[in-house]
C-alpha cells in the first residue's frame, strides 16, 4: 500500500488546489515547436527593468556569501522616505503573495470568514483556505464591473479579514475614489481591510484611481494596501513584494510568521536600483497604457456582427491587461494560440470558463495575438 498522504494532511490542506502558474516559454516552445513565444499570460513588463539593475544585482552578486539584511533597511528607508511614512509600516516579502500567506498565517483560524473577488486572484483563496477559512467570493455586475453595494453589504456582516483587489486581477476593472470610500468607510473596525495594488502604477493613468492609501490612513481599524516590484517594475523573476501598514504592530505580527530572510540580498538591491529609476518604469507604463488602448480598439473593431470576433466583449482595464469574454469555452481557444506560440490565461472559475486574460506585450506580440485569436476562434468554430 503507498503511503496516505492524505489522511497523513490537515483536513484544509487536504481540499486545496494547486495555483494555476502557467506554462514556461521553453516548455511552449519545445511542445509546440513554435520559434516565437509571445508571453501574454503573467502580466509581465515586455521591457523589463532598469539598465540600473543589471549594474546592482552585478555590483551585489559580490556578496552573495553574505546572509541578506533581514529589515531590507536600505529598501526600507528609501520607500518609506517617498511614501511619507514612518519606516516601521513597511514589510517586504517574496513577492507580494508571501505578504497574503502571511496575513493568512498570523490572523485566520478555521471558520473564520474571508471576503474577496470573483474572478478571484487565485491566492486570495487559496491562503485563507489554506488556514481552514470560509471564503466569500462577490461576483461582478453584467457590465463585468465590481459591484460596490455587494462589497459594502459584505462588509456590514464583518468578515475577519477582506482582500479587495485594486485594480481587479484578473478583470483589471477598478473602483474609483467615490466607491472606495463607500468601502473604508463601510468596513467594521474588526474587519482587516487588505487592498491588494498589484497593478497602482498602471491604475494612476486611469482618471479617478482613489489614494487608498490616504483613505486608510484616516481609518482606525487594521488595514494593509499591498504593491509588488514583479509587474510595472519589471522583477517578477526576483520576487519582491511590499506592504504598508496602518501601523507598525501589524507588520511586527507578520514577522513572527515570515521566513527571517525572505527577500533575498540580490532582490533588495534590484528593487532599490528599480525604485530609483522611476523613469524607466513610467515610460514602459505609458507604452503599455497606449497599446493597450489599441489593442482594445483593434479587437473591438473585429467584434463587430459579421467580423471575426464578433460578440467578443472586453472588461474595462486600468491595467496591463484585458480580460476577454469569448461567449465560448476559452480552454480550447487557448489550447489553439499556444500552437500559435501565443500564452494567454485562460479562466477556468466557474462561471467565467469563457474568459480569457491577455497581458499587454510588445507591439509586435499584440499584433501576434490578433492575428493568432482570430485564426483559434475560426478553428474552434470549424471544430464544433
Ligand atoms: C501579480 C499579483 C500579485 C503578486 O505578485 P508577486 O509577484 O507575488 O509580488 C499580487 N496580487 C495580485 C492581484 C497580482 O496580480
Amino acid at each position: 500500500m503507498p503511503f496516505d498522504y492524505a489522511a497523513f494532511a490537515r483536513p484544509a490542506a487536504r481540499a486545496l488546489p494547486t495555483y494555476n502558474a502557467g506554462l514556461s516559454s521553453v516548455l511552449v516552445h519545445e511542445r509546440y515547436g513554435v520559434q516565437h513565444v509571445a508571453r501574454l499570460a503573467s502580466n509581465e513588463n515586455p521591457w523589463g527593468a532598469s539598465p540600473a539593475v543589471t549594474r546592482a544585482l552585478a555590483a551585489a552578486s559580490t556578496r552573495v556569501g553574505d546572509y541578506p539584511d533581514a529589515q531590507a533597511s536600505a529598501l526600507r528607508q528609501q520607500l518609506a522616505q517617498d511614501l511619507g511614512i514612518d519606516a516601521q509600516q513597511l514589510c517586504f516579502g517574496n513577492g507580494s503573495e508571501d505578504l497574503i500567506k502571511c496575513l493568512c498565517e498570523v490572523f485566520l483560524s478555521p471558520g473564520d470568514t474571508v471576503l474577496t473577488q470573483k474572478p478571484t486572484f487565485g491566492l486570495h483563496q487559496i491562503y485563507p483556505e489554506m488556514m481552514g477559512a470560509q471564503v466569500q467570493l462577490l461576483d461582478l455586475i453584467p457590465d463585468l464591473q465590481m459591484d460596490v453595494h455587494a462589497w459594502c453589504d459584505a462588509l456590514a456582516r464583518v468578515p475577519k479579514l477582506a482582500f479587495l483587489p485594486n485594480p481587479s486581477n484578473p478583470v483589471g476593472c477598478m473602483f474609483d475614489d467615490a466607491a472606495m470610500q463607500r468601502i473604508v468607510a463601510a468596513t467594521s473596525e474588526q474587519t482587516l481591510l487588505v487592498v491588494d495594488e498589484a497593478y497602482v502604477e498602471y491604475a494612476r493613468c486611469t482618471p479617478g484611481y482613489p489614494d487608498t492609501l490616504a483613505l486608510l490612513q484616516q481609518r482606525r481599524g487594521p488595514w494593509m494596501v499591498l504593491r509588488t516590484f514583479s509587474k510595472a517594475w519589471g522583477l517578477a523573476g526576483l520576487r519582491v513584494g511590499y506592504g504598508i501598514a496602518g501601523d507598525a504592530v501589524l507588520t511586527g505580527w507578520l514577522d513572527k510568521v515570515r521566513t527571517p530572510f525572505n527577500v533575498n540580498s540580490l532582490a533588495q538591491a534590484a528593487a532599490l536600483a528599480a525604485w530609483q529609476d522611476t523613469a524607466h518604469m513610467q515610460q514602459c507604463v505609458e507604452k503599455t497604457v497606449a497599446l493597450r488602448e489599441a489593442l482594445r480598439a483593434q479587437l473591438l473593431a473585429l467584434a463587430a456582427p459579421g467580423q471575426p470576433l464578433a460578440g467578443l466583449r472586453i472588461a474595462p482595464s486600468a491595467t496591463n491587461f484585458l480580460f476577454l469574454d469569448l461567449g465560448r469555452p476559452s480552454a480550447t481557444v487557448a489550447e489553439a494560440l499556444l500552437r500559435q506560440g501565443v500564452i494567454v490565461k485562460p479562466w477556468k472559475e466557474a462561471g467565467y470558463t469563457h474568459c480569457l486574460r491577455v497581458s499587454i506585450g510588445t507591439e509586435a506580440d499584440n499584433t501576434r495575438l490578433v492575428q493568432a485569436l482570430v485564426q483559434a476562434m475560426q478553428t474552434v468554430e470549424d471544430a464544433t
